[in-house]
Parts: C-alpha cells; structure tokens; sequence
C-alpha cells in the first residue's frame, strides 16, 4: 500500500508542477496577476511535496518538515491571494508571507512539534483555516460563477481538513497505525483530486476573464465609451423581446449640430473632445439598465427599457441637451457652440427596432428642420408605405420642411 502512496504522491506532484507551469506561462504571457499567484501556489505545493519524502533519511528535517509544510502554507495562501487579485482586491505580501513564517517559528522553537500527531492536528486546522478564508473571499464577493465554483472546492477541503484535524486529535477516538497510513493516503488522494480541480477552474476562469474583456472592447466604441452599433443592434432587439407587455421602451437619438463646421474650425482633436465630454453628460444621467450606443460619426442613441414614460424620457433628453448646451458655452466657435438635437419614438409606435430607429430618426430630423438644439417626439406610426423608403439626408428633409 505504501507503494502506492509514493505514486500517488509522484502523480500529485506531477499535476501540480503542470498547472503551475500552465498558470505562469499565463501570467507571462497576458499579466494577469491572479495567474501569477496561482503559479506560485502550484509549484511551492509541488515542491513542498518533493522535499516531502526525504523525512525518511531522517537528517533532513528541516527541509522535510519545516521547510515541506511552509511551502503547503505558502501555496494556500496564494491561492487566497490569486481570488483575491483575480476579483480586483489587493493582496498583501506580508500577510501571504505570515502563516509560513509562524509555522517554521512553531516548528523552529515549539517541542511538540517534534511529534507527528501534533503536527497533523496543527497543519489540517491552518489548512482548514486558509481554505475557509479563500472559500469566503470567493464566495462573498460578486464573483463570476467559475470563481464561485472554485470557492465550494475550498468548502469541501476546508470541510475535509477540519474532520481530518477532529481525527488527529482524538477527538473522534484512539488512532492506529493503520488509521494513521489510511489517513495520510486520503490526504494524498484529496491533493491530487483538488489540484486538478483547481487547476481546471483557475485556467477557465482566466480565459473566461480574458474573452469577456475581449467582448467588451468588440461592442465599445474606443473613443467616447458608449456601445458601438452592433451592440446596441442585439441588446435594443433584446429588450423589445423581453419587454413586459404592457411596457414601453423609448428611444432616442442624439445627433450634435454643426459638428462639421465645429471640426473644420477647431480640428479633429477638438471634436473628438466634445465627442468624449457630451457621451459623458448622457452617461450621468442614465440609469444601469438604460441602453447608450455611438451609432457613428456624432450619431448616438439611447434606449430607456421596459416601463418608460414619455414625460421621463422627455425631461431627460432636454437635460442632456440642455446641460450639454451649458458644458459647451465656452467653446464658441466660428459663430457656432456645440448643441445636440434629439429625436423620440416610443416601442407603442412600431413593432420592430428598424421601425423605432426610422421613427426616431424621423423626429430628429424634424428637430434639425425646426432648428436644432431640440427634442422632438415622433408624432405617430409610419404609414405603410414608409416602411420601405430608404433613409433621407437632411438636406432632403430640411427642403421637405
Ligand atoms: P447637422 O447639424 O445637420 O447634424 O450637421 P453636422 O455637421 O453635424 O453633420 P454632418 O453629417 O454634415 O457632419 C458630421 C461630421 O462629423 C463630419 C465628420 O467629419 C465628423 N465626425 C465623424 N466622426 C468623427 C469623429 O470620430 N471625430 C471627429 N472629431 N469628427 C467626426
Ligand atoms: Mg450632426
Ligand atoms: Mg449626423
């Protein structure tokens, strides 16, 4: 049986050599601090386990105990400290450092660690402890589902560590030999088992992390941070889908007057500011569930979801433009300063998100007709045959109004 012991222990020390040697080519390669974190766990944990069965030449203890089980601490607590960093936090490097300082004091200066027993007991409870803490930071926080995933894996070794302790101490009973060896084959097989659980979730949750950031910036405009048109395109036809049926959704479009003269007077650089500060003044006033899309050049749109009322929307769209007329009265420019005309249609008005937009768009032209710096409301649905008109350029309208 002991035989086995020393494979099962060689195949632990296998897997967590390679997850660690997985996690840090991650973190050499995207910089991911988590990633860094749990590579150290890994290969101090493969490590501690290598120095592991040199306490049968009997001389080496302090490699084979003191320095083995500090490295198990160390590996503990970078775990911690990898949820920790994974989910924004900041970890400390004294307090991962301090559980395996005062473990090698214990061992260094305590008599009863000499006895194999007492040194069960005290590592399965800080082993315990530490799995509790990192279960609790991934469990407590707002974590994404793999995180949380890898905190029930620390509840079930944080529970298996406690009975171990319990078993340990005699508490459950007088142990034999026997126990004692059986014992320790379960802990080797709870390593390996937990590694590769670990292992697993801590590589998928960093992928996961990396495409959702990379799906993020793939739907956000780069210059002003609103959602790009494609975004807006599914989550708008999104919320029309879902919405509740007697909800109303709004929507506006905001599109900034003159932008062209304000470009060739002041420059690109200048227009791109004005881009940035007037997506800022529509952010501050919308709420988390509000949709706010940059359709192109200095068109953007919002979409207020679900249960809107018109004289919601309506107080908000002349404060957008009236506080972004008031932000921009300092740059006047060429006889002209930065204003924005909006138009509203209402989800009750059309059926479909192409005849909300043609709506919508209809309202702001009519506000670019009646001279800009304004908002107006879609008067009703489009006859039939509108449906299939191609869009008109303001010139068109500007001669039709
Ligand atoms: P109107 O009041 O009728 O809307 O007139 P306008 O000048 O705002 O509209 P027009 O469509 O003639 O011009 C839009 C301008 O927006 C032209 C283009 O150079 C500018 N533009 C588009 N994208 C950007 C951008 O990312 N940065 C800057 N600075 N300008 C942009
Ligand atoms: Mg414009
Ligand atoms: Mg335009």
């Amino acid at each position: 049986m002991n035989g086995h012991v020393e494979l099962i222990l060689f195949l632990s020390v296998g897997t967590c050599l390679l997850a660690g040697l997985a996690l840090l080519w991650e973190w050499r390669i995207h910089r991911e601090p988590a990633a860094g974190w749990w590579g150290l766990a890994f290969v101090s944990s493969a490590t501690g386990a290598c120095l592991f069965p040199l306490r049968a030449l009997g001389h080496l203890d302090l490699l084979s105990i003191g320095i083995s089980n500090a490295l198990f601490i160390l590996s503990y607590c970078a775990i911690a400290a990898g949820v920790a960093t994974f989910l924004g936090r900041r970890a400390s490097l004294l307090v991962i450092a301090a559980p395996s300082a005062a473990w090698l004091v214990f061992w260094g200066i305590a008599p009863q660690a000499a006895d194999f027993d007492t040194r069960v007991v005290v590592m399965s409870a800080v082993t315990a402890c530490l799995s509790a803490c990192t279960a609790w930071i991934a469990v407590s926080a707002n974590a994404e589902r793999l995180i949380r995933a890898l905190g029930v894996v620390m509840v079930l070794r944080t529970g298996f560590f406690a009975v171990r302790c319990l078993w340990a101490s005699e508490a459950l009973g007088a142990l034999s030999d026997p126990q004692r060896g059986f014992g320790f084959q379960i802990v080797v097989i709870e390593g390996v088992w937990t590694s590769v659980l670990l292992g697993y979730l801590m590589l998928a949750a960093l992928r996961e992390k990396r495409d959702t950031a990379l799906l993020k910036l793939a739907e956000t405009d780069f210059l002003t941070g609103a959602s790009n048109r494609r975004c807006f395109q599914v989550s708008a036809e999104g919320a029309l889908r879902q919405m509740p049926t007697r909800g109303v959704a709004i929507l506006m479009m905001l599109d900034l007057d003159n932008f062209k003269r304000i470009n060739d007077a002041c420059g690109h650089a200048f227009g791109d500011t004005v881009l940035q500060r007037f997506a800022e003044i529509v952010r501050e006033r919308l709420g988390r569930d509000d949709i706010f899309a940059r359709l192109g050049g200095e068109e953007f749109a919002v979409m207020i979801r679900g249960d809107a009322d018109a004289s919601r929307a309506t107080a908000l769209a002349e404060s957008i433009r009236a506080d972004f007329q008031r932000a921009m009265l300092g740059a006047h420019i060429a006889g002209v300063s930065p204003t924005v005309s909006i138009g509203i249609a209402a989800s009750h008005q059309a059926r479909t998100l192409e005849t909300l937009l043609a709506l919508a768009d209809r309202a702001l032209y009519q506000a670019k007709a009646n001279g800009r710096n304004r908002v107006e409301h879609a008067r009703t649905e489009f006859p039939a045959p509108d449906f299939a008109e191609p869009a008109r350029g303001h010139d068109t309208l500007l001669e039709a109004g």
